[in-house]
């Protein structure tokens, strides 16, 4: 079994859009962030590290240079002759709508670029950006907004300093739906003072005003951060493994089946990593959630026929339960 048994995966839903594999190209476009130079903030979320986006420092090569040498490595590691430009780093839609329009547009017009997949902040989505996505999905073009909301809890975004709220989240899911854009949500598990009953929440509140995908992290503490402050004064710890093995197989379960995962973990490089180790390791926790949902789909399907089988004996007048 493969994890597109149990999800389908962004690559799923590209190979069935396109016919082929498509793989997403990521992209420094220069970009910073209002939670950090001063229009709302500065010093950022306080598990940001930038680094951690451009682990080789900021990216002085263009748009096109940056696809151009992306997509001959992910050719090579995958095959893949189809790309979606991934405006990645910080927030990539903080900038005029002319000059953003001039940036996207030169991704789009390299060859086998397929789209784009725009990640920002929930209160970074004006309507003169939504217009212009909504403009490429009308040439045809592959399409996402990629909104970092995190957690749907107004009181945790102000413990990590996102200094944005539930209600932009809202709003800007709201404009891109009027635009039927594509939104995918972005969710970290492991926030300080959240358990079980927050995660849960989120996921409701995200399903009730609708999405098209996810994009799941554990938050894990990177050096240079508040969080690595806050760690090191014993004030937060990091999630085990497997609590968050089964905060994503929760999440799925309560989500639609149609919906469309990026991401299940993210990972850091072991130079900037402090905590938890098992961050450093993606291929392990993205088996463990596979064999978790694997497990679950097992325990279904015998709760479902010792079900039945009660169904049937009980029909034959019997109290016994034979499955
Ligand atoms: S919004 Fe994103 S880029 Fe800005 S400080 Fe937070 S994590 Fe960093």
């Amino acid at each position: 079994m493969a994890m597109t048994d149990y999800i389908t995966t962004f690559s799923s839903a590209m190979r069935n859009r396109f016919g082929e594999r498509v793989h997403k190209v990521a992209i420094d476009a220069g970009f910073t962030c209002p939670n950090i130079d001063g229009s709302k903030g500065r010093g950022g979320c306080t598990f940001c590290n930038n680094v951690s986006f451009s682990p080789h420092g900021r990216e002085s090569r263009g748009v096109a240079e940056q696809i151009e040498s992306g997509r001959k490595v992910i050719r090579k590691r995958t095959g893949a002759m189809k790309y979606i430009a991934y405006f990645q780093a910080y927030t990539n839609t903080y900038a005029d709508p002319v000059a953003l329009d001039k940036m996207y547009r030169e991704a789009l017009a390299e060859p086998d670029v397929v789209g784009l997949s725009i990640g920002t902040r929930p209160d970074c989505v004006p309507d003169a950006v939504l217009d212009l996505l909504a403009g490429y999905r009308d040439e045809g073009y592959e399409i996402w907004l990629e909104l970092g909301l995190q957690s749907s809890f107004d009181e945790t975004l102000d413990k990590v300093n996102r200094l944005h709220y539930f209600h932009e989240y809202e709003q800007a899911v709201a404009g891109a739906q009027q635009r039927e854009l594509q939104l995918c949500t972005h969710l970290i598990a492991g926030l300080p003072g959240e358990g079980a009953a927050h995660y849960s929440e989120t996921m409701d509140r995200v399903l009730e005003l609708g999405t098209d995908g996810f994009k799941f992290h554990p938050l894990h503490v990177v050096k240079g951060t508040m969080l690595a402050n806050e760690w090191r004064r014993g004030e937060f710890t990091p999630m085990m493994q497997q609590e968050y093995v089964e905060v994503v197989a929760n999440w799925i379960d309560q989500a639609p089946t149609e919906m469309v995962y990026h991401r299940l973990t993210a990972t850091a490089s072991e130079d900037i990593l402090l905590t938890p180790a098992w961050c450093s390791k993606k291929w392990k926790v993205l088996n463990a959630i596979e064999k978790e949902l694997a497990w679950r789909r097992v325990k279904r399907q015998q709760a479902a026929m010792g079900f039945a089988s009660m169904l049937v004996d009980r029909s034959c007048g019997s109290e016994v339960r034979v499955a």
